[in-house]
Formats: structure tokens, C-alpha cells, sequence
């Protein structure tokens, strides 16, 4: 049931609705056409308007997609919850505010779906951010990634958030991830919780 023929972004949502509390504070580390966005933005409303999603993405037609979809899909309240960012992941300690506590992260890696694909997400800044996110997660949190394999690039990428979590000391965190075996070339997500 898990897997089935969901994708690995439903799976990945279906995970965070047992960590997301309402008026969490959460992070889409890559925005795109802000499916996620607006996944977290429903995941953490709250009466008291407290829940917060901060998105963050390189390209500004990023930006503007999920704009727009969260401009059609919340009420004015609920949207100004959202904030956005058009800055690269790895920078994401200088738009929160100081002492935030995160519960997730998630990471969408590789390019804009219906845009430019040589834009993708890089192993080298993807590192830093999983580093940055480290700091701000609070215990019982979580890092979200979603990997993509199939394309150039992609499986140096995801070879180096598997390293990135082989080096989290296991007293303080438990690394999984869903992997389909049959489909070689599938997304393989990978979660890392913080106890
Ligand atoms: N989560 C998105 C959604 O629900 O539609 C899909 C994300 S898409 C697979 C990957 C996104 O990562 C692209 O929009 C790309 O511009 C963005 N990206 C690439 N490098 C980035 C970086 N260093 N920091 C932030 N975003 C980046």
C-alpha cells in the first residue's frame, strides 16, 4: 500500500502528515511548482495562524509557479503564512528567524518540471544545506529528500546525501530510505529523523 503506484512525492507527503503538527514551522528547501509548498502549507495551518512554511527556490519562475498556485489554493490568511525566497537552499539560516525550530525539511532534488532542465539541483550546495539544516531541525524532526537518478548528475547527487547521512551519529538520528527495486531508475527517497 506504501509504495504501490504512488509516487514518491505522495509517499514522501504521506510520511510528513505524521510528523507535521499544526502550527509547525517547516521548510520546502526547493519550491518548483510549489505542490510541496502548498502540501506543508495545508499540513501546518492552524486556527492561530502560527504554522509557517518558508519556500525557497534559484529560479524566479519557480517562485512565481507556486506563488500562483498558492494564490489560487489558500485563503489571504492562510497565504501570508507562506514565505518565499528566491535564493539558493544552502543560504536558508539567513531568512529564518534566529532561534526557529524546524520540523521538516524537504528537498525535491533536480530540475523544474516543464522548465529549463539543465537547471538542477548540485551535490555541492545540496551538501551545505543538509549541513545548515542539521542546526535547525528540532528533535523529532525531519529531513525529507526525494532523489531522482535518471537524469546526469542525479545519482552523483543522491550518493551524496546517502554519505551525508552514513556520517549522522545513530544516537542522534535514524537514516531510511524506500527504494524500488524492479525500477532501478525511480526517485529513491531518503528520510533522516532526529531523535
Ligand atoms: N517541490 C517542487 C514541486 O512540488 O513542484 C519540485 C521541485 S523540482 C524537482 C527542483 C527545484 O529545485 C527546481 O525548481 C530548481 O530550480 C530548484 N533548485 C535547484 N537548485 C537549487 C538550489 N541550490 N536551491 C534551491 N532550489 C534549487
Amino acid at each position: 500500500y506504501l509504495f504501490g503506484e504512488k509516487k514518491a512525492t505522495d509517499v514522501a507527503h504521506l510520511l510528513w502528515k505524521h510528523v507535521i503538527r499544526k502550527g509547525d514551522t517547516v521548510i520546502d528547501a526547493t519550491c518548483g511548482n510549489g505542490n510541496d509548498t502548498l502540501a506543508m502549507a495545508n499540513m501546518v495551518k492552524d486556527e492561530q495562524s502560527k504554522g509557517c512554511v518558508y519556500g525557497m527556490d534559484i529560479q524566479e519562475d519557480a517562485i512565481k509557479n507556486t506563488s500562483s498556485l498558492l494564490d489560487v489554493s489558500l485563503n489571504p490568511i492562510e497565504r501570508k503564512c507562506v514565505k518565499l525566497f528566491p535564493i539558493c537552499h544552502s543560504r536558508m539560516a539567513e531568512v529564518l528567524p534566529k532561534n526557529s525550530s524546524v520540523r521538516l525539511v524537504a528537498f525535491n532534488l533536480g530540475y523544474l518540471p516543464g522548465g529549463n532542465k539543465t537547471i538542477i539541483t548540485k551535490s555541492d550546495t545540496t551538501k551545505l544545506a543538509l549541513k545548515a539544516v542539521k542546526e535547525l531541525l528540532v528533535p523529532g524532526g525531519v529531513i525529507s529528500i526525494v532523489a531522482y537518478v535518471g537524469h546526469p548528475g542525479g545519482r552523483e547527487e543522491y550518493e551524496t546525501v546517502q554519505s551525508f547521512a552514513l556520517e549522522l551519529p545513530i544516537k542522534s538520528w535514524v537514516c531510511s530510505q524506500i527504494q524500488m527495486l524492479n525500477r532501478p531508475l525511480a526517485p529513491v527517497l531518503v528520510f533522516m529523523f532526529k531523535r
